[in-house]
This record gives structure tokens, C-alpha cells and sequence, in this order.
């Protein structure tokens, strides 16, 4: 059994910016507490960085630039494959520390990305071909220069690894700011690279999104830019990528389509519920957060689906019968219940949950019930992102119907189907406009399987080798080979 002590003996109680291989105050001599969700404890301080700390950040990155876009791809993937190693040894680290700062239970994922990349680099091939009056045409990819990585909150480690290894494989320096409530698992990461790699390729300033954040945005030296985050804020950033003329990839926000016929088991639809919406108390951009549900067995999955939330332990992560942890932060949770008193008020059923947790440890953190409403896709509740434990149950009649209701809304960014005919699976899953759709299983993310949005879900795709075009640019080459020269 783990204490609140063990796991946070895996943070440091002060960090700060990794900046040109160093470690730095920020100039205006500041910090900023990170606190633990289960809690409310403070788990460190955080040096709290401005637009002076992003420009010596982007100078760093420039002056290593020369040097690391020459490197030849043997040599950053076998760097590559070094940080794979340090993060599985140390992964208990790892693990802890990203779950302290998140209030989730305790999964790691992150050595996989950079081996997959250190792949991706060796096989980035360009292009030859010979053409009229014997010219050869070289396509070689070339990296971009400085790009500025911007990351959300509810995966910090994960997303880091996310964004990290593309761009360094295809030869970028890099300026990643996390965000403010869980910049912990990025900078264990630069502890860990940080012999690795030759100062300034890669910098983590930490600080503010009005200052830290929108100087990356803003900074003449970034010349691309990666975000994860909502979708009003990834407007913001295309915005500012567009005044630039600097190409952005946005990883946004979601309201996915799980839907459910009434051939399934009963066992499988529960785990695939429980994966789609209550894992990491809803918080995850690609939760099943619309459950469309055939109406000829709706009220047994219904049943079901209280049966099992009622055996959900909620609790702090370092507790181990813990299912389900707090959500972020308390704003979090109150927009969590306002949006359920919202439904109320458009006429959603709450069939289960629906009120903070109280007493205990429940009182220091930010802790909800899961909740399962029932209503209409066409209910605020069902077209906005919520982002907490909080499913709306539609029910549908026809396939057809199933597909229209879950294409019937702004986002695209993931989903589900659950039925044992193949045939009307695969037709659901190309019927629904969204970047990615799991059949029979939900929330299954490999290095391989690309991800990223349709619609207001943003553009471009992480996790596959597709990536690593967006971070490079095409050199187009002619060699004229042809002794005969026209006048
Ligand atoms: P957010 O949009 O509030 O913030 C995202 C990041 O942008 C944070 O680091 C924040 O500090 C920063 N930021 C905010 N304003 C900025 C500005 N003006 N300039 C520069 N940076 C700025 O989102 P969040 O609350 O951190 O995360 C939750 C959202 O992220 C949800 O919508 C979720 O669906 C989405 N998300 C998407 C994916 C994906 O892969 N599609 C993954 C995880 C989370």
C-alpha cells in the first residue's frame, strides 16, 4: 500500500527551466506552486517564467540548430533509443509523478514513442527521380528550424512524448512549454535528456499561458507550432500561426460518439463504457462522452451502468483500490456541475451521481461522483465538452439514425462502435466524420495508429510517422547530368 509520502518522494520540491542545458531561475526571479488534485498539497514550486525567459529559450534553440539539423538520422535515433531506456528505468518515477500532478491512477506510456521515432528517423527517405534532357530531381526532408511545442494539462508526460521525438528526429530544436498545472512529468523528462542531448535542443520554459505561452505563439525565431488543447484556445494559436505564416498542427478538443447495439455482451460494453468516459474521470480528449445506445436494450445497459459506478472507489491516486481520482482542479469541477445543472434544466435524467464527493480526503480535493445523465443529443450538455465523468445516454433506433446523431455535432475527434456484425461496424465506423474509430475496444492509442481531429478536433495527427512531415519541409534539387548544354 502507497502513501501520500512514496509518491511524492518521486517529485522534486523545486524545479526549475531547463534552458540552453541548463537549469534556470526565471529572470523575473518568480515561482508558481504546483498542487496535487488529490489533496489540494502543494507538490512543488515552479519557476514561473515570461517572454524574457521564452526569447533566451529560442535564442538557445538557434544557436543549436546548426549543428543538430546536421546530425545524421543514425545519430538522433540512437540518441532517441538512449532516452527510451532512461524512461523505462525509470519508470516508477515517472509513473508516480505524472499521477500526483494529474490526480489519475497511475499509468506510464512514453519510452514506446521514442523508439517508434528513432524508427521513423532512419527510414525518413527522400526522394530521386530522373527527367527530361537528363536532369535528376533530389527531394531531400529538411527540418524546419525552431518549433514551439504547447501542451495540456491531462497528459503531461504522455504529450511530451507525443511531441518531442517527431521533432527531433526530423532535426528541429525545440522550445515546449507545459501547462501550469502539471509542468512536473516535462521537466522529469529534460532531467533525463538532459545529458543526452547538446544544449539548447531542447528547452522547457515554464510560466503563464498570457506570457509564456502566448510569446511562443508570438516570437518572430518559432517557425512551426505544435498544440494540444481546447479548441477555443487552438483558434488563438492557428491565429497567430497564420500572421506568422508558420504552419501549426492543432490536437483540440472532442465530444466522441460511443455507440452501443444490442448484439453486444453485456461484460464488453461495460469495460468499453468504463474506458470510454470514466477512465481518468472523463478527462481525456478523446472520451466517448455521447453513449448512443440501441433503444431494444437500453434499459439493461442503463441498469448495467449503474450496477457498475456504484462499485467505482474514488480516491486519491496513492490509495490502491482506487479506481478514479479527483478531477483537476476546483474551477474544473465547478464547471463539471454546472453543466449538470444545466441538463437538469433542459430536461436530462440523472440516473446516477451527479454531486461532488464530501467528507474525509474528499474535502481537500477536487472529487465528483460519476454521473450519468440521460437526454438528447441536440441538449448543450451533449454538444459541449465537458470533460468530467459525465456521460449523456441518447438512445437510437437504426444504425442510420446512429450515424446522423453522432455526425450531428462540431467535433470530430474520435469514437466508437460496439456490435458483433463486422459489416455494420465498418460501415458505422466510415460513416462518422472523426480522425479516429475504435471497434469493440475504446481509447486504444499505439505508436502506429495515427491521432489527431476532424472539424473543430484541429489538424494534423501525432503517434505515426506521418508526423514527421510536419515537422520538416521538402528540398527540391535539380542536377543537370547532361554533357549537352543548350544555348
Ligand atoms: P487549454 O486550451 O486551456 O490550454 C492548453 C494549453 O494552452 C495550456 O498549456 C495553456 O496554458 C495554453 N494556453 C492557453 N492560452 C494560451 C495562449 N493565449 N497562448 C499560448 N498558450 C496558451 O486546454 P486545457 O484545459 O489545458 O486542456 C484541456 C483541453 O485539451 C480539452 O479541450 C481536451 O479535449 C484537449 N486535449 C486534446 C488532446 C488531443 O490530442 N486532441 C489531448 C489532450 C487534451
Amino acid at each position: 500500500m502507497a502513501t501520500y509520502e512514496y509518491a511524492k518522494s518521486f517529485i522534486d520540491p523545486e524545479y526549475k527551466m531547463f534552458i540552453d542545458g541548463k537549469w534556470v531561475d526565471a529572470i523575473g526571479g518568480e515561482t508558481f506552486d504546483v498542487t496535487c488534485p488529490c489533496n489540494g498539497e502543494v507538490l512543488a514550486k515552479c519557476a514561473k517564467g515570461d517572454e524574457r525567459d521564452v526569447d533566451r529559450a529560442v535564442k538557445a534553440a538557434w544557436k543549436a540548430w546548426p549543428e543538430w539539423s546536421q546530425t545524421t538520422p543514425m545519430e538522433r535515433a540512437v540518441i532517441l533509443n538512449k532516452i527510451a531506456d532512461l524512461i523505462d528505468e525509470n519508470e516508477e518515477k515517472i509513473v508516480w509523478a505524472n499521477s500526483m500532478e494529474v490526480g489519475t491512477t497511475r499509468f506510464a506510456w512514453g519510452s514506446d514513442s521514442f523508439r517508434y521515432y528513432a524508427g521513423c528517423c532512419l527510414t525518413n527517405d527522400g526522394l530521386a527521380n530522373v527527367t527530361e534532357n537528363h536532369r535528376v530531381n533530389i527531394v531531400l526532408n529538411e527540418p524546419i528550424g525552431v518549433v514551439g511545442q504547447i501542451s495540456a494539462w491531462n497528459g503531461p508526460f504522455i504529450m511530451a512524448c507525443m511531441k518531442i521525438p517527431p521533432a527531433l528526429a526530423a532535426g528541429n530544436c525545440i522550445v515546449y512549454r507545459p501547462s501550469s498545472h502539471t509542468p512536473i512529468g516535462t521537466l522529469i523528462l529534460a532531467q533525463l535528456v538532459a545529458d543526452l542531448l547538446p544544449p539548447g535542443v531542447l528547452n522547457v520554459v515554464t510560466g503563464p499561458s498570457s506570457t509564456c505561452g502566448q510569446a511562443i505563439l508570438d516570437h518572430p525565431g518559432i517557425h512551426k507550432v505544435s498544440f494540444t488543447g481546447s479548441t477555443e484556445t487552438g483558434i488563438k494559436v492557428a491565429t497567430a500561426a497564420a500572421k506568422k505564416l508558420i504552419p501549426a498542427t492543432l490536437e483540440l478538443g472532442g465530444k466522441s460518439a460511443c455507440i452501443f447495439f444490442d448484439d453486444v455482451d453485456m461484460n464488453n460494453a461495460m469495460i468499453g463504457l468504463n474506458m470510454a468516459i470514466f477512465m481518468m474521470s472523463g478527462q481525456m480528449c478523446a472520451a466517448g462522452s455521447r453513449v448512443f445506445i440501441q433503444d431494444t436494450f437500453y434499459d439493461k445497459f442503463l441498469e448495467a451502468s449503474i450496477q457498475m459506478a456504484k462499485t467505482f472507489k474514488i480516491g486519491p491516486v496513492w490509495e490502491d483500490e482506487t479506481l478514479t481520482g479527483p478531477v483537476i482542479y476546483e474551477e474544473q469541477l465547478q464547471k463539471i456541475l454546472r453543466y449538470i445543472d444545466i441538463g437538469r434544466k433542459e430536461g436530462a435524467n440523472i440516473a446516477y451521481g451527479g454531486h461532488r464527493l464530501t467528507g474525509g480526503i474528499y474535502d481537500k480535493g477536487s472529487y465528483i461522483e460519476p454521473t450519468i445523465l440521460e437526454g438528447t443529443n441536440d441538449m448543450t450538455i451533449a454538444r459541449e465538452e465537458i470533460f468530467g465523468p459525465t456521460p449523456v445516454f441518447i438512445k437510437f433506433h437504426t444504425e442510420e439514425e446512429a450515424i446522423a446523431m453522432a455526425n450531428d455535432n462540431s467535433y470530430g475527434l474520435a469514437g466508437g462502435v460496439y456490435t458483433r456484425d463486422i459489416n455494420k461496424a465498418l460501415r458505422v465506423a466510415r460513416g462518422i466524420r472523426t480522425g479516429s474509430m475504435w471497434v469493440n475496444c475504446y481509447a486504444e492509442m499505439f505508436y502506429g495508429y495515427p491521432f489527431g481531429g476532424y472539424k473543430n478536433s484541429g489538424y494534423g495527427r501525432e503517434m505515426h510517422k506521418m508526423t514527421m512531415d510536419h515537422y520538416s519541409q521538402k528540398k527540391s534539387i535539380v542536377i543537370n547530368t547532361s554533357d549537352y548544354m543548350p544555348i
